[in-house]
C-alpha cells in the first residue's frame, strides 16, 4: 500500500466552516488540474517537501486538539488521487480516535472512490467544486474548461464526471456537504447564478438543502 504523505502544517481554522473551529490538512497528493492561480499550487503540488507527516502524526495532532474542533477536514491538491486502499486505511485511523465529522474537499474527479468512503462510513461530507456551470458547457467552451482548469479535454466526458459527483454529493447529503465555486475574475455573475439553480433543482430532486457558496477570488500574487 502506498502511503499517503501529508503537509506538515496542520491548520487550526476558524473560517473553513463559519462558526466552527476545525482542522485543515493537506496531503501531498498532486492534483491533475492546474486552476487559474491556483493559491495552493506552488506550495502544495509543484513543491517537493522532504519533511512531511505520515497519518500517525496527523492522527496525533487530531487527538492533540480534539477537544477545540468541531470538524476534520481533508483537502490537497486533490486528496483523493491517492490510492482508494491508503484513504481507508488513513480514515479509518482518523475515525478511531475522534468523533468529530470528517469532510473531504473535492473537485469530484474521482467518484468511484466518493462511493467506497461513503458505504464504508469513512466520510460525513464532501465540500465539493462547481468550477463552471458545468450543465451548460459545450465543445465550443472547451478554451474556457482549460483557461479555468488547466486542462485540455476533447470532448466533454470529465465535465459529466463532475456533475455526476456534484449530484452524489446532494442525493447523499446528511448536513455536511456544500457544493463552491471560485469568482474568477472573467466569469460573468450570471454563472454563479446558474450554478446556483444547478444545484437547487438537484436540492429540489432529492429533496436536500445543500447550500451552494460562490467564493471570494483570492490572487495569489497579491496573498488576498
Ligand atoms: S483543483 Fe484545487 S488544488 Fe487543484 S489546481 Fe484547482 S484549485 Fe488548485
Amino acid at each position: 500500500m502506498k502511503p499517503i504523505r501529508y503537509y506538515d502544517k496542520i491548520i487550526f481554522s476558524m473560517s473553513e466552516i463559519e462558526g466552527h473551529p476545525t482542522l485543515l490538512i493537506h496531503a501531498l497528493t498532486g492534483c491533475m488540474f492546474h486552476c487559474f492561480k491556483c493559491f495552493n499550487y506552488e506550495e502544495l503540488i509543484e513543491k517537493k517537501h522532504d519533511q512531511f507527516y505520515m497519518i500517525d502524526d496527523v492522527v496525533k495532532t487530531i487527538d492533540r486538539q480534539n477537544h477545540i474542533v468541531d470538524y476534520i477536514l481533508f483537502s490537497g491538491g486533490e486528496y483523493l488521487l491517492a490510492p482508494i486502499e491508503s484513504l481507508i486505511h488513513d480514515l479509518k485511523k482518523v475515525r478511531a480516535i475522534t468523533d468529530h465529522k470528517i469532510i473531504i474537499y473535492t473537485t469530484g474527479y474521482e467518484l468511484e472512490k466518493m462511493k467506497e468512503l461513503v458505504k464504508r462510513h469513512l466520510v460525513d461530507g464532501f465540500h465539493i467544486d462547481m468550477k463552471l456551470p458545468y450543465h451548460l458547457l459545450s465543445m465550443d467552451d472547451l478554451d474556457l474548461i482549460e483557461h479555468t482548469m488547466g486542462v485540455q479535454l476533447k470532448d466533454l466526458k470529465m465535465i459529466k464526471r463532475l456533475m455526476n459527483a456534484i449530484e452524489f454529493v446532494v442525493q447523499n447529503d446528511s448536513g455536511f456537504s456544500q457544493v463552491r465555486s471560485v469568482k474568477y475574475p472573467f466569469l460573468d455573475e450570471s454563472a454563479f447564478i446558474e450554478c446556483k439553480s444547478f444545484i437547487d433543482q438537484l436540492n429540489s430532486l432529492y429533496n436536500k438543502n445543500i447550500p451552494y457558496f460562490a467564493n471570494r477570488f483570492l490572487d495569489p500574487a497579491k496573498g488576498i
